[in-house]
């Protein structure tokens, strides 16, 4: 990226994606004053020529910008170090995402750029639209906040669709963030104690689609709504969409029937039934915003069925890893909290349930009402005497311990119960106390699902 070739550019946060921008700022050019806390990373960018340096000491009247990676405050609770001294000297503060946009209006400011956000979903959404945009034969790149940095990936160019995650942190340092399609899917109170307050944290996520040629907003909530009303009063195209029955252009679910709204008409086009990758309403909420992109860019009916049913899903979202008979197996080592283990409870019956780990505040109490679907439950990591206590005389439990026993005990359970069942890890915990993190935690999962006797595995 070039917007700051021959200027001095400070950057704090050396991540992947901090790396990432600080080699294409230096590529374009700039000089780079990169900073990190952690001093084995200053010396893994110095290592790749990059220059670094300790921003306390820079002379901030030369510096053009400050380059932060996502996750270091910018407001709240009070503003990181390096902002504060980039305020004082009002020096403007950006991230990736913004430095791509500027190279997209330098070299591209027609190429198509779907940019996603919201508190929950945008993973699926963002992985979904690449796939459906890929299948129709498109060129797509995908990234940002989900897998490759944005700058790794290839440069915008008219015939090539960028997807692209964001999280409120990239929006907030992305000011001429202006995508082609923007999708906004929900809000929840998640992220409030790093963005102040709720009227806070929606502002930043109306900014993504406030400012689209287009815009995806989902109305299943509140907040979300009145940004769909207030873009609609701001004059841009909205196609609202709702896991509920609407009258308003666009798309909703209707259980698993995804209807198109028109002016004249209201009309299915696709069916989620079925479709493993996309169980639960909440996923239905992704598909009804993926296929509204989709139809925004062009894309037929007929491919955009195609895309939906060979959808592979996300690792560790509700993903199927075996079968073993009636019984199936399923990774949702990404549900941390009682709220994500929420979805997967509602998507299934008959459940022998692989919970625990390091619990969080409320525990499993939100999830009582689910307890009659559960034939069983396995109770793994710090969390056992707690969750026993929750789950009480009403739901049958073991205190498994690990992982490791927890899986087969359910499998010889699953084995000699009557009727299909579904053996399902969704620990509503981080996962700190036995693993390093949740990916870790689901691929050994996926592990030993796949070395028990008579297992058909699923996936890659
Ligand atoms: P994100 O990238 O926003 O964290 P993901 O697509 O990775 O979202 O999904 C993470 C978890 O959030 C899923 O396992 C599921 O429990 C929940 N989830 C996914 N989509 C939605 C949605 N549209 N609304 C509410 N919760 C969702």
């Amino acid at each position: 990226v070039t917007t700051f070739s021959g200027k001095t550019v400070a950057l704090f946060g050396l991540g992947g994606s901090g790396l990432v921008t600080a080699l294409a700022l230096k590529e374009g050019g700039a000089h780079v004053v990169a900073c990190d806390d952690n001093p084995a990373k200053m010396t893994e960018a110095a290592a790749k020529g990059i220059g670094t340096g300790d921003l306390r000491q820079l002379d901030w009247s030369k510096v053009s910008a400050l380059i932060l990676s996502p996750g270091v405050p910018l407001t709240h609770p009070e503003p990181h170090w390096s902002a504060k001294l980039a305020n004082e000297a009002g020096v403007e503060i950006i991230g990736d995402i913004e430095l791509f946009c500027r190279e997209r209006a330098r070299i591209a400011p027609d190429a198509p750029f779907v940019a996603i956000t919201g508190t929950n979903g945008k993973s699926t959404t963002t992985a979904l639209i690449a796939h459906i945009l890929r299948e129709a034969g498109r060129d797509v790149q995908m990234g940002g906040n989900i897998g490759t940095a944005i700058l790794s990936l290839e440069p915008p160019s008219d015939s090539r669709i960028h997807v692209i995650e964001c999280s409120s942190f990239q929006i907030d340092l992305a000011p001429s963030l202006a995508p082609t399609v923007g999708v906004h899917l929900n809000l929840s109170p998640d992220h409030i104690d790093r963005h102040g307050t709720m009227e806070s944290y929606a502002a930043i996520k109306e900014r993504l689609v406030a400012k689209a040629q287009q815009a995806v907003i989902g109305i299943d909530d509140g907040l979300s709504r009145a940004i769909a009303d207030t873009c609609t009063a701001k004059g841009v195209k909205v196609t609202r969409i709702s896991i509920e029955p609407m009258g308003a252009e666009g798309f909703f679910a209707d259980g698993t029937t995804l209807v198109q709204v028109t002016p004249s008409d209201a009309v299915a086009v696709a069916d989620l039934a079925g479709i493993g990758s996309l169980r639960g309403s909440h996923n239905a909420q992704n598909a009804a915003a993926a296929v509204a992109v989709a139809v925004a860019l062009g894309v037929s009916g007929e491919k955009i069925r195609s895309g939906l049913y060979t959808f592979p899903g996300l690792p560790h979202r509700m993903e199927e890893v075996g079968r073993i008979r009636s019984t199936l197996f399923i990774n949702d080592s990404k549900a941390t909290n009682a709220d994500s283990t929420e979805k997967a409870l509602k998507s299934f019956d008959n459940i022998l349930w692989i919970l625990g780990g390091k619990p969080k505040e409320g525990g499993i109490e939100p999830l009582k009402e689910y307890f009659p679907k559960i034939r069983k439950a396995y109770l793994i990591g710090a969390a056992t005497e707690e969750f026993a206590k929750t789950l009480g005389n009403g739901v049958p439990y073991v205190r498994s311990g690990t992982l490791d026993n927890a899986v087969q005990q359910a499998a010889a359970d699953a084995a000699a119960m009557n009727g299909p069942s579904v053996v399902l890890l969704s620990p509503a915990c981080a996962s700190y106390d036995q693993f390093p993190n949740y990916e870790v935690r689901g691929n050994h999962f996926r592990e030993l699902v796949r070395a028990l006797p008579g297992v058909e595995a699923k996936g890659a």
